[in-house]
């Protein structure tokens, strides 16, 4: 089976694999590809995420794969860890990953619940067994003779088969309630279910949330919010009751349902969509919690602002919509304007389409040329002829002439 597994690849993605093992074999290391790679080669959805477990020292084979191959290598000497980067040189570009993430095989211990764990070096069956779930708890050999045979110590295989995500012992959700949220995420990416006895575990792991660093709970997130189908993903955590324990003003209701129905791209726009009927002071509580980068935060108060007046955008002249919008992040504006209704929602596409690139044809230079003192009343003059270019005033340079003989009559 595992042999038709590798067989699915392409010769390049055979090749580096070969060349991996050779060079670990010449150090003495066992090595294994493990993972996601495994599970997704499983279900016929080849990816190239390439995590090798090796037992040795992974910074070692790294520098030997330099050395014989060029590239690029990073490190990380606490946990033995090391990401090659081949370069395009060593290999043919097609079908092969940007890097290959070696990791030193390791044993984890948790003293805390919901703290990082304590690490030591270990063989591929204790890397095995710190996993979250069976689905990914399988590695497939990559030594000599037994290149390809697949090793599925804890039912990985079948569970893969019966569509359960199963942890792989009762204390996992304690250890690391990150996983919580990593269980619903593989349930609906995969379109599998948590297996019964995994989800008893539950109730009694959701407390520990809180304990959870801001960055982790972000990081899981994000890859939900990333994920195409974070809509059911969320929705399952709603069900879960895994939200609210993150934080009060994270809810999941029919009414983001409806907003995630819109088709965007990225992870950022779903957190706006997601969070853009908080009011600012929600938004400041829920940033205590998770700690939104400096843009992603600049962009959800922008979105709640928005969102809060998006009615009164219908009735608002061009120049009043430009003036409101000038300066929030577009990624706010656009959120908006995909749950925006009438008019108002056509005010918001006009002004992301045209109004915002809207200026007027004379510029300080020419404003210094017709002997204006240059001051504040260079903007006051600007922002007046562009806002008379938005509302359909003047179309011409002549009428903007005009219009600044006016302003300047009527200033003095
Ligand atoms: P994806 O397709 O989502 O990238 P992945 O399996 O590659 O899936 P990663 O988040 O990149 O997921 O993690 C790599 C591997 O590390 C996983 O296959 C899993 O075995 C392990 N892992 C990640 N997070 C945890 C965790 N919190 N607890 C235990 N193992 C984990």
């Amino acid at each position: 089976m595992a042999q038709n597994l590798l067989a699915s690849l392409s010769d390049s993605q055979l090749d580096l694999l070969h060349r991996l093992a050779d060079e670990s074999a010449a150090l003495g290391f066992p090595i294994y590809i493990v993972g996601g790679f495994v599970r997704d080669l499983v279900l016929g959805r080849p990816s190239l995420d390439f995590d090798l477990v090796l037992e040795g020292d992974a910074i070692s084979l790294g520098r030997s794969l330099v050395s014989k191959f060029g590239g690029k290598l990073t490190v990380h000497t606490k946990f033995k860890t090391a990401k090659w980067f081949p370069g395009l040189s060593a290999f043919r570009p097609s079908n092969l990953p940007t890097f290959i993430d070696l990791i030193s095989a390791r044993s984890e211990t948790y003293k805390h619940p919901a703290a990082l764990p304590t690490v030591k070096l270990g063989t591929v069956a204790d890397d095995i067994r710190r996993r979250d779930f069976t689905l990914n708890a399988l590695a497939i050999c990559l030594d000599g003779e037994y290149f390809g045979e697949l090793r599925d110590e804890l039912g990985g295989l079948d569970d893969l088969q019966n569509g359960l995500v199963r942890v792989l012992h009762p204390r996992s959700f304690v250890d690391d309630p990150t996983r919580l949220f990593r269980a619903a995420r593989y349930e609906k990416r995969y379109d599998f279910k948590i297996e019964p006895q995994t989800l008893a575990l539950i109730p009694e792991a959701r407390p520990l949330i809180a304990k959870l660093s801001a960055q982790r709970i972000r990081h899981e997130l994000d890859l939900i919010l990333g994920e195409p189908n974070a809509l059911s993903i969320l929705a399952r955590l709603g069900d879960l009751d895994l939200l609210k324990p993150i934080h009060p003003s994270l809810t999941w209701d029919v009414t983001t349902w409806a907003r995630f129905q819109h088709k965007v791209n990225s992870a950022n726009e779903r957190w706006l969509l997601w969070l853009m009927s908080l009011t600012e002071t929600e938004i400041a509580s829920l940033n205590q919690r998770l700690k939104f980068t400096a843009s992603l935060l600049k962009s959800l108060y922008a979105s709640s602002k928005i969102f809060a007046a998006l009615s009164a955008f219908e009735d608002l002249k061009p120049s009043q919509c430009v003036e409101r919008l000038n300066g929030f992040p577009l990624n706010a504006v656009s959120a908006a304007a995909l749950i925006a209704q009438g008019k108002s929602r056509q005010n918001l596409e006009k002004y992301l389409s045209e109004w915002r690139h809207i200026k007027p044809k004379t510029t300080g230079d020419d404003l210094k040329n017709l002997g204006i003192a240059p001051g504040p009343k260079y903007q006051e003059i600007l922002s007046r002829l562009r806002n008379a270019w938005l509302d359909g005033e003047v179309d011409s340079e002549n009428e903007e002439k005009r219009l600044i003989e006016n302003f300047l009559k009527e200033t003095g």
